[in-house]
């Protein structure tokens, strides 16, 4: 099964050097199958042109195409309506659009309390303090606990009469820990129904089923490159009564419904808040990434890759002298180390040398970084196309990089 999986994978046939690459480095990007390239190709030979409003027989296709795309993600995602599915260009865009559309709606106001969790990546921390810095909202970190798991009491003992938003990873690109992120919600609607909950789900659209209405968030950011699909591409899902509600960000063709000089109004969703000519290619092949991992199951994807990551980390474990970031269970398919006396970038160095591709540094996480009192880790992180024969070279090469380090 795996073999013929990596096979859709043409660049998993790298060789660094002499030695056959394993690329671990699946939570910063992950590599693209055939069939994601393939799209990309067949667009731009079969059916390129600008969308929309386009009187001729290539816009209406690469109309059709685009917002065929657009039901296949809201399909994916369980959403309500395509409408409430916002093509931006990754995560961080997504997770922008939020906090500035809800600074310029007068919404949030001086005192009010946005409560993110400590390991939460910059991209869902810095939008926050531009959003507290324009409205006199303060940003509050979440705490986790001493295990690195996320702290359900001191998280519930900050829910109060000022907590206006909650932002939190699903799984943190970090340290790994899935959180509890139904009963973060439960717990801010228990608070006061109207809080809005944002889920960054970076890091965990490409490992694990998601439904944003059992979820019952009120908005779902990811970026396409980490699921298979091409950079610049990403997601925001919004409930339709705040999409409605919040004012456009961007302004510029497309989101207008009528402009004169004196007074313009605004499309319906979603392109209200898609100023511009969008990457429609980028767009319709991440729908096509969506329906390649839907076709081999994300529960299925889940098991198989906690399998890997249990065995990594048990691995790593016995080697000794290793500081494994969090428990071994409840983890998403990485796992970030600490070696007491070895710089992360000189172990990433040595395992780059046999082939390994890890990822080393701060993981753009500094504030949990700063709490573990460290400057960085080795990640480790996985995709649906690594092996248990890959996880043991990690392990060969980890062991061998230590003993040359210490
Ligand atoms: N959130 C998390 C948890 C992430 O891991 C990342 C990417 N490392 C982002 C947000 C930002 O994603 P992007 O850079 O693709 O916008």
């Amino acid at each position: 099964m795996t073999e013929e999986l990596r096979a859709e994978f043409p660049i998993l046939a790298t060789t660094v050097g002499r030695k056959p690459l394993v690329y671990l480095d699946n939570a910063a990007t992950t590599q693209k199958p055939r069939c994601v390239l393939q799209a990309l190709a067949d667009y731009y030979e079969q059916a390129n042109a600008n969308i929309h409003r386009g009187a001729h027989y290539l816009s209406r296709l690469a109309t059709e195409q685009h917002e065929e795309a657009r039901r296949i993600v809201a399909s994916f995602l369980n959403a309500p309506s395509p409408d409430e599915v916002i093509f931006t260009r990754g995560c961080t865009e997504s997770i922008n659009l939020v906090a500035q559309t809800l600074a310029l709606s007068g919404m949030i106001g001086a005192g009010d309390e946005i409560l993110v969790s400590t390991d939460a990546h910059h991209s869902n921390i810095v939008p926050w303090q531009m959003l507290a810095e324009r409205t006199g909202a303060v940003v509050r970190p979440i705490p986790l606990s001493e295990e690195l798991t996320f702290d359900r009491a001191a998280y519930e003992r900050m829910l109060g009469p000022h907590t206006r938003i909650v932002a939190v990873p699903c799984i943190s690109n970090a340290l790994g820990m899935v959180h509890p992120v139904a009963d973060i919600i439960a717990a801010a609607r228990r608070n006061n129904d109207s809080t809005l909950i944002l889920v960054d789900g970076a890091q965990s659209t490409a490992h694990m089923p998601v439904d944003v209405q059992s979820l019952g968030c009120d908005f779902y950011a990811f970026s396409g490159h980490k699921v298979y699909g091409p950079t610049g591409t990403g997601i925001l899902w919004g409930r339709r009564e705040l999409l409605d509600q919040l004012p456009p960000w961007q302004g510029g063709g497309e989101m207008i419904s009528e402009v004169t000089f004196e007074r313009t109004s605004y499309n319906t969703l979603p392109f209200k808040y898609e100023a511009g000519t969008p990457n429609i290619a980028g767009n319709i092949v991440l729908a096509r990434a969506l329906q390649f991992v839907q076709q081999i199951g994300l529960p299925q994807i889940d098991a198989y890759e906690r399998r890997l990551t249990t065995r990594l980390y048990d691995g790593l474990q016995s080697l000794g002298g290793i500081d494994i970031l969090g428990p071994r269970e409840g983890r998403g398919a990485l796992v970030s180390i600490v070696v007491p006396g070895v710089h992360h970038y000189d172990l990433g160095m040595l395992l780059d040398q046999m082939g390994i591709a890890v990822r080393t540094g701060h993981h753009c996480c500094q504030p949990f970084m700063q709490s573990l009192g460290i400057t960085g880790t080795t990640r480790y992180s996985f995709a649906l196309y690594n092996t248990e024969a890959e996880v043991d070279a990690a392990l060969a090469a980890t062991e061998r990089a230590l003993r040359m380090l210490r």
